[in-house]
């Protein structure tokens, strides 16, 4: 069944560059575009108050570009509309979310909030260091029985973070499990997330009935889920998918507003989707590992479509992180052959 039949979307379409659309009472949607094969991201303006007046709480910021900068110049001059912005929400570090967050701070001086791990990986990508370095990337994909041209054009690769989040604030406020933030009257309670990213926050609103849920749970897309080089024998699969255990606990009406992709109503369904979608993929994982198979080998059973460099890149952290799942759970035994290439077969 496709995720089109059990979910319903409130809205069909979204707000155009610049616009913004009032999702829910005190809730605004705005998009911006992106550079890749997911061309778009979502971003919330929570309205707020401060001292007795109207002031906007924000969420997420887009992409570190000029495109981005000036269709957030459109948000501010109609939408935003001279009234202070106390906050910016910053779900985690990645690029199209944590991009503008230093511009957004200086423009408006907000202050920025997010989670610990996701505040120093911003750092740490942007500086290449903490085992963020490209180099380490293409050496842990090698042990894993990546090779030829496919190794080739990894080498070629280089990390773009630095373009797309060309600077990034020195102190921020820490958000934790269960911290509840209070904007223009309501609570947001933090619902962190983790196997996408390392301490990914999401913010709930029992009185809205309203999920911000960025990345960890999308309409139509199942999140990326990664081994990364700094902790190569992670298991961010069974991380995420007890994640996903935690957002299903919420009321089904919940209205989700996800990061790309349109808010929807089926939170519960959603998410049964996406824990069956990897458990077939886990059991064809099983089946090819008859013999002894690489990360690299399995490419073709998870992906039967052709992959461009980036999307290579992904594919192998995600080949790499449902193997560890199947090994930790005892259904997978792994090997490491003489060629230092680690292999895993059916236990
Ligand atoms: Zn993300």
């Amino acid at each position: 069944m496709s995720p089109e039949s059990v979910l319903e979307y409130p809205v069909g379409a979204p707000p155009a560059g610049g616009e913004t659309l009032e999702i829910a009472p005190g809730v605004h949607w705005a998009r911006m575009p992106l550079p890749f094969a997911l061309d778009h991201i979502n971003l919330w303006l929570l309205e707020d108050e401060v001292g007795g007046e109207p002031a906007w709480t924000l969420v997420d910021c887009g992409i570190g570009d000029d495109v981005t900068r000036g269709l957030w110049e459109s948000i501010f001059a109609m939408r935003i509309a001279g009234r202070p912005v106390t906050r910016l929400v910053v779900t985690h570090h990645h690029p199209d979310h944590a991009g503008l967050a230093s511009w957004l701070i200086e423009r408006t001086g907000a202050e920025l909030w997010m989670s610990q791990a996701e505040y120093f990986a911003a750092h740490a990508m942007r500086d290449g260091s903490s085992g963020f370095a490209f180099d380490r990337v293409v050496a842990m994909f090698e042990r894993n029985g990546l090779a030829g041209e496919r190794l080739a054009l990894m080498q070629q690769r280089r990390s773009n973070y630095r373009n797309r989040v060309p600077a990034f604030p020195s102190d921020y406020r820490r958000l934790m499990d269960g911290d509840v933030l209070r904007v223009g009257g309501r609570a947001w309670k933090v619902i962190m997330g983790y196997g996408h990213a390392p301490e990914h926050a999401a913010l709930y609103c029992e009185d809205a009935g309203v999920l911000i849920s960025g990345d960890m749970v999308l309409p139509r897309i199942s999140t990326n889920v990664s081994v990364w080089a700094n902790e190569p024998e992670g298991n961010p699969l069974a991380l995420f998918l007890n994640s996903l255990t935690r957002y299903a606990a919420l009321p089904a009406a919940t209205l989700t507003l996800p990061s790309h992709g349109l808010p929807f109503r089926g939170l519960r369904e959603r998410i049964a989707q996406l824990k069956e979608h990897h458990r077939q993929r886990l059991d064809e994982l099983h089946e090819v590992c008859d013999a002894p198979k690489t990360a690299a080998d399995v490419l073709d059973t998870l992906f039967r479509r052709k992959l461009d460099t980036h999307q290579l890149f992904f594919a192998m952290g995600e080949a790499m992180a449902h193997l560890h799942l199947l090994e930790r759970g005892g259904r997978l035994k792994r090997s490491v052959g003489g060629d230092g290439v680690v292999r895993y077969a059916q236990a």
